[in-house]
Formats: structure tokens, C-alpha cells, sequence
């Protein structure tokens, strides 16, 4: 299968029938885990070329969105995958509950400040999904605002992608029981503990209207210019090795060249001083 193709979301979305541990490469074959960390070294090492050639050219932008459930490793995904390459291209933006300002506008105008420039990769830490997913999940706004919000979410990556924004969304995607021992080692890691919040044994509760929120958003706006990949996250050095192996494959399809050299440099000599 070719690798975009790998792991994009299906037409119609049941999150219980995918995978979330997956351990499979993109031929359908069983990979170990020392194989896929093998891989996933030389995709980083790919990648950093593949940056470095994007901001020389100055060409293209990328947007990726990650979503996740709490605790199915937004954070740990954004730092392995993109924590090596060049910050001076990358950018993340992590979108928290809407200030009073930003409430008082449309929903999308906090996100379109943020879309990418040329020559940058700009990772959305949770995205205008969030108008989607925890709004609908407690009506936030009437059922009636934010069902027009999937056409208004169709259109505007649309209008990105026709002026040149290269889109992946990223869902990764856990089990229950994957995010109770995760909350469980939380409460007991002095240095997680701080990131626990009694308010995310609330949402838990509501897995299920958050998975059904999930497959809703997907199905509405998965297209062939903004796909959806549903990553399987229960196992971090999986889901790192899809991320990675994903990215790379976007990357190189760009077929990114270098800027051509002024001309005349032949004859440049640097002189001693
Ligand atoms: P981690 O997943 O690593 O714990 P986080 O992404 O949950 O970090 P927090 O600051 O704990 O970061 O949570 C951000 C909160 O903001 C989430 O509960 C999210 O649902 C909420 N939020 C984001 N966008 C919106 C929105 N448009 N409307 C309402 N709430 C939002």
C-alpha cells in the first residue's frame, strides 16, 4: 500500500474496530519493536534534510493537526517526531480553552493566525477540532451552531490547501484501559504528576460520546487534500515510527530541490586575510 494511504481514516469511521495497538508496517507485515526504532532513527535523519530543503526553498507549507483523547501522548509524539529537526522551521501551537477575546470572535479566527508561512512546518497541538469534539460533547453552543461548523471546517482547509498548505491530521488513537494505566502512573510519577487533573476522570466518563464525536469529525472532513490518519498510540515507540514514517513519505513527495546557486560562482575565490 502506498504510505499515504497507510493508516488514513476510512470513509466510514467505527474507532472500536481500529487497531489502537497496531505493530504492523505499511505492507501488513509484523514489525518488532527494535525494527521499527531502527526505522524510525533513519527517518528522523531523512527528515532533517527534507526540512532543511523545505526552508531553502521556500516553497511549500505543512500544517499538522494532532488530536487525541487526554493522555494518548500529543506532547510525546510532537517531541520525537519534530523535537529533532530545525526550531527555526518548526512551530507548535497548543490550543487551550478559548480566552474571553477569542470567544468573542468566530471560532476560527484564533486558528487562521496560526496557519503556516511558507518554508514552515506549523503543528497544531489540538486544533479548531476542539469546536467539534469537546464543544459538541458538552453543547458548548447549541446543536444547531456547531453542526454547520463541519462545512465551515471543509472550507476552510480547503481554501488553505488551494493556497499551497499541505495538510495531515494526525487522531491518535488509545484504548480505555491504555489511558487508565496511563492516568494511574500519572498520579504515582512525581514528575507526571502535575499534568493530572481531577477534571480528566470527568471526561474520561464520557469516552464514549468523545469517540462518537471523533468518527463524526473525521468521516466530515477527511478529504484527499486534509486526510485523516488514525494512528494506533497504545505503544509510544509504534506510534513514533508511523509518525515519522508518514512524515517522510509527505515530505519526499513534495520532490523539494535546493535553490539554484547565484550565478557566477565559479569564479569566486575567498581570498586569505
Ligand atoms: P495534555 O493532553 O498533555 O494533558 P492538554 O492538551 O490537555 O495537555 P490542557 O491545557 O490540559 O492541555 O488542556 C487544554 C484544554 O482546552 C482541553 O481540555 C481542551 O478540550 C480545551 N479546549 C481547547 N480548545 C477548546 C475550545 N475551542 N473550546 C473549549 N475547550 C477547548
Amino acid at each position: 500500500m502506498p504510505y499515504p494511504e497507510w493508516l488514513q481514516a476510512p470513509k466510514k469511521v467505527d474507532l472500536s474496530k481500529i487497531s489502537t495497538r497496531g505493530e504492523k508496517d505499511p505492507n501488513g507485515k509484523k514489525i518488532s519493536r527494535e525494527k521499527a526504532e531502527a526505522k524510525h532513527a533513519e527517518n528522523i535523519a531523512a527528515l532533517e534534510e527534507l526540512q532543511f530543503k523545505l526552508s531553502a526553498e521556500s516553497k511549500h507549507k505543512i500544517l499538522i493537526v494532532f488530536q487525541a483523547m487526554d493522555t494518548a501522548g500529543k506532547d510525546g509524539a510532537i517531541r520525537k517526531v519534530f523535537g529533532p529537526l530545525n526550531p527555526q522551521g518548526v512551530r507548535v501551537h497548543s490550543f487551550k480553552k478559548p480566552t474571553e477575546k477569542e470567544l468573542s470572535h468566530d471560532y476560527l479566527w484564533r486558528v487562521h493566525q496560526h496557519t503556516p508561512e511558507t518554508g514552515h512546518i506549523q503543528i497544531f497541538n489540538r486544533s479548531h477540532y476542539e469546536d467539534v469534539l469537546v464543544v459538541r460533547v458538552h453543547n458548548l453552543v447549541p446543536e444547531e451552531q456547531w453542526k454547520k461548523r463541519y462545512e465551515h471546517i471543509r472550507n476552510f482547509e480547503k481554501l488553505l490547501a488551494d493556497e499551497g498548505t499541505m495538510i495531515m491530521k494526525f487522531m491518535l488513537h488509545i484504548s480505555p484501559e491504555e489511558q487508565k494505566e496511563r492516568l494511574e502512573k500519572r498520579l504515582q510519577d512525581p514528575e507526571r504528576v502535575w499534568k493530572f487533573r481531577k477534571g480528566d476522570l470527568d471526561e474520561r466518563k464520557l469516552w464514549a460520546k468523545y469517540q462518537e464525536a471523533y468518527e463524526v469529525a473525521i468521516e466530515e472532513t477527511h478529504k484527499d487534500h486534509a486526510p485523516w490518519y488514525i494512528i494506533p498510540a497504545d505503544k509510544k515507540w509504534y506510534r513514533n515510527y508511523v509518525l515519522s514514517t508518514i512524515m517522510r513519505e509527505h515530505l519526499e513527495r513534495l520532490d523539494l530541490k535546493w535553490p539554484l546557486a547565484e550565478e557566477g560562482l565559479d569564479e569566486v575565490v575567498v581570498e586569505d586575510l
